[in-house]
């Protein structure tokens, strides 16, 4: 029997300030200030770039967060999510690294970051309601800071959001807020992507400097797209995963002697400057693959900037088998939905996000989205795994007000 492969929909905006407005006045009693909402993205190209330096090519998916957002005279931050279940409440002034549990980290986190930086910032009450899948790679977790910030924002007056230097800066008090709120190291791609994106653009991130490059990236009119898929896969033992990677890449580049491998010039010279260390098999992979990804995000943004947009394809299966191969970040899952999507015509894919679960993306032509997301799904029934599910990227509008 063939099912209909699952759609990951992405609401309309007024739907999603419809049903945040809805939880704040259930949970509240009240009417919020207003409501404000932050993408998630997609990567393109540049996966575990950001924390080397590196550059990334990420774009803005319409999957949004929602945040309701009253601000409060007093301290006291107030909480609810339609994806948690008790409300959360947190002061303010007790915010600091280890003290929050759980989701609230996240919003709690952006306020204290704020703070940290020298704004005022007062207490709130916030409602949350998201069609942004958790931990499918596609980054709820800077969605909802991204939403939070950019209700501080306005609702304080910081008047940060509407520029990019001053987006640029919320972005560093949402990084923060990740890192050391809720503990989590990542990179800034995502909160750039989330704040920075132009609809209709990809993301050209570099984040040695911060600077920015905003890509056109029409692939409906080349008859393409680009077909995101949830593989929904869940492997346990694989935390740490991530800040093992972080710190194996930050010792190698003490070890070159440069401040991140970005700086890595001679990929031969510095693997071979490397040979010396401890587990110098799996250290000059790990070099090798960030090095190799920022050469290809290049690459990918020459492709674009002459319209040769079918020729990405390679470059992206490229990406796929060093994350694989060299940075070890795979799983069955995400090599299975790679896999069928080029024997089923993809021009090329790779997975995206930390690894180890999460989505893939693959280049289709349009006429053959349907049969390839088809065959996915086939082939992950046939191995009894839990159904995967899909979206068509859209590069969509930066973090808002509603
Ligand atoms: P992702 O790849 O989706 O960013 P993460 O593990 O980084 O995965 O972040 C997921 C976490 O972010 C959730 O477990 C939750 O703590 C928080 N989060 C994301 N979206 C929401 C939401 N809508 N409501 C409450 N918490 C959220
Ligand atoms: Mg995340």
């Amino acid at each position: 029997m063939t099912t209909t492969p699952e759609q990951i929909v992405a609401w309309d905006r007024s739907e999603g300030a419809a049903r945040a407005t809805a939880a704040f006045e259930r949970a509240f009693g009240t009417a919020p200030d207003g409501v404000w909402s932050a993408p998630g993205r997609v990567n393109v190209i540049g996966e575990h770039t950001d924390y080397n330096g590196g550059t990334c090519l990420p774009m803005a998916l319409p999957h949004r967060t929602y945040v309701a957002f009253r601000r409060r005279a007093d301290d006291e931050v107030r909480l609810v999510s339609a994806q948690e279940g008790a409300p959360v409440t947190v002061s303010l002034g007790e915010v600091a690294p280890g003290t929050v549990e759980g989701w609230a980290a996240y919003v709690a986190g952006v306020a204290w970051a704020l703070r940290e930086s020298g704004r005022t910032v007062s207490g709130f009450d916030a409602a949350v309601d998201s069609c942004v899948p958790y931990g499918a790679g596609l980054s709820s977790s800077a969605a909802l800071e991204c939403a939070v910030a950019v209700a501080l924002d306005e609702t304080h007056g910081l008047a940060l959001g509407s520029s990019d230097e001053g987006r640029a800066v919320l972005a560093r008090a949402c990084i923060r807020a990740e890192n050391e709120i809720a503990g989590a190291p990542t990179g800034g791609m995502d909160q750039s992507a989330s704040l920075r994106c132009q609809e209709g653009h990809a993301l050209l991130l570099d984040t040695r400097d911060g600077s920015t490059h905003h890509i056109p990236l029409d692939l409906g009119s080349h008859g393409l797209a680009l077909l995101v898929m949830d593989t929904r896969a869940e492997h346990q033992l694989v935390d740490g995963q991530y800040a093992a990677r972080r710190t194996m890449c930050e010792a190698a580049a003490h070890e070159l002697g440069v401040t991140t491998l970005r700086e890595v010039t001679d990929l031969d010279d510095a693997l071979a400057r490397l040979a010396a260390m401890p587990d110098a098999d799996v250290v000059t992979r790990r070099v090798r693959h960030v090095v190799t990804e920022i050469a290809r995000v290049q690459e990918i943004a020459d492709l674009l900037a002459r319209d040769a947009v079918e020729e990405m394809g390679p470059v992206l299966s490229a990406a796929h088998a060093s994350l694989r191969d060299d940075y070890e970040v795979s799983c069955p899952e995400l090599d299975v939905a790679v896999d069928t999507a080029a024997a089923h015509g993809a021009l090329g894919g790779r997975m995206v996000g930390g690894g180890f679960g999460g989505s893939a993306i693959a280049l289709v032509r349009v006429d053959d989205v349907d049969r390839v997301a088809a065959a996915v799904d086939e082939a992950f029934a046939s191995r009894g795994w839990h159904a995967p599910a899909f979206l068509v990227a859209q590069a969509a509008a930066p973090a808002g007000r509603d």
